[in-house]
């Protein structure tokens, strides 16, 4: 997982690879490229059964019942997509109330507001109190709409700040509502169990979690899933097919049209794999020291707004920042010619930007295999930034 030497202070906008990820993906194409669940020759069916058990290393990995409940999709985005438009469409009439945050990622927010404006049900937004957390009154008070659908981060992947989601599933399931959980920041950062937590539906990308990009799962429970209609249709997923109707497979293969990405499902099983063999708990409580040592030493730089929280461990994983009126691209762009990699821009999520009053922020988001070696050049490259901007 080396890059060059650079410090890679990224990870929200793509975690590296991890090993072996790229030899299990290389073997399928040097040695054994042949499509799934079709062939009847042993080559296909090896490869198959080696697709399937990801589904259920998966499913083990997020502590869902049944392989049956994991969907392969290309990414986070697509699987909020998918419960958008294949579930949620299907439930909503004028007058009732999706919940979202302010928090939220545009893959997790766009996709409602166009549910919205298609079936007429209002969008409720939870804003931040004034303590950066997201506001649990205004949360409570809006739960009272009695939303059918709530969609929300399991964490933001601006703050690092983490969501009550197991009290809010209660509360959304005792007033008859379904929860969504966009968990694409959170998986690689906090233990996902989707049956403690009791979400309806889980969203996530590979390549957040130390796989490859185009590849992504959607948890849903099974009546659910197949109450869901899929969005997209073609091969694979259909079960007869005439000339006038067609039926499909049950779930999860009916939201899984055409050829899937095969080499992708196939390096996350390889990801999984490595993550399951580290002790979780202890990666996460580097991460937790690391977050707490950043945060002080960015406090004390001259001028810095750091973003959110005022209690260190809130953030996980991610520090938003900007120091005096330097635009937050120069300081990216600084940092870079001293070797240090961050991303700065509004993060795809303009809602929270506005209700932060900036159009952009410097954002650091660490991984377990970060060090404070990392921090403390990151600490140097921002002191050169203030001698070169200031
Ligand atoms: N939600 C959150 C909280 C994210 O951080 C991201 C990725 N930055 C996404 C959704 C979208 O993930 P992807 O682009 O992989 O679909």
């Amino acid at each position: 997982m080396d890059k060059d030497n650079k410090v890679y202070l990224d990870n929200a906008a793509t975690a590296p690879i991890a090993p072996n990820v790229i030899s299990v993906i290389e073997n399928y194409y040097k040695d054994c490229k042949v499509n799934v669940h079709r062939g009847m020759y042993n080559s296909a069916q090896l490869v198959t059964d080696q697709f399937e058990l990801v589904r259920s290393k998966m499913a083990k990995f997020i502590n869902a019942p049944e392989p049956e409940n994991i969907v392969f999709t290309s990414g986070a985005t697509d699987s909020l997509n998918m419960v958008a438009f294949g579930f949620a469409t299907k439930l909503l009439n004028p007058g009732d109330h999706i919940l979202t945050t302010v928090l939220e990622h545009h893959s997790n927010f766009v996709c409602w507001q166009q549910v919205a404006n298609q079936t007429g049900a209002s969008l409720d937004i939870v804003h931040l109190d004034n303590n950066g957390y997201l506001d649990q009154s205004e949360l409570s008070k809006l739960l009272k709409n009695h939303p059918k659908i709530v969609a929300i981060s399991m964490m933001s992947n601006v703050l690092g700040t983490v969501q009550p989601i197991k009290s809010i599933s209660k509360t959304v399931h005792d007033a008859g509502g379904y929860i969504v959980v966009d968990a694409a920041q959170a998986i690689p950062h906090l233990p996902v169990d989707v049956q403690d937590l009791d979400v309806d539906f889980l969203a996530f990308s590979g390549h957040k979690l130390y796989g490859p990009t185009g590849i992504g799962v959607l948890y849903g429970k099974l009546d659910l899933l197949t109450q869901m209609n899929p969005v997209r249709f073609g091969g694979e997923m259909i079960d007869n097919v005439t000339e006038t109707e067609t039926t499909f497979q049950p779930a999860p293969i009916k939201f899984e049209a055409g050829t899937p990405n095969i080499a992708g499902v196939l390096g996350l099983g390889a990801a999984i794999d490595y993550l399951s063999k580290q002790d979780f708990d202890n990666l996460i409580s580097k991460e937790r020291r690391l977050v707490c040592y950043l945060f002080s030493e960015l406090e004390k730089i001259p001028n810095a707004k750091l973003y959110g929280p005022k209690e260190a461990y809130a953030h996980t994983s991610v520090i938003s920042f900007n120091i005096a009126n330097y635009h937050p691209h120069d300081v990216a762009t600084i940092l870079d010619n001293y070797g240090v990699e961050v991303r700065a821009g509004h993060h795809c999520a303009m809602p929270l930007m506005q209700e932060l009053h900036t159009e952009s922020v410097v954002r650091v988001s660490l991984s377990f295999l970060n060090t404070e070696e990392d921090i403390d050049q990151l600490i140097f490259g921002l002191k050169k930034v203030a001698d070169i901007l200031s």
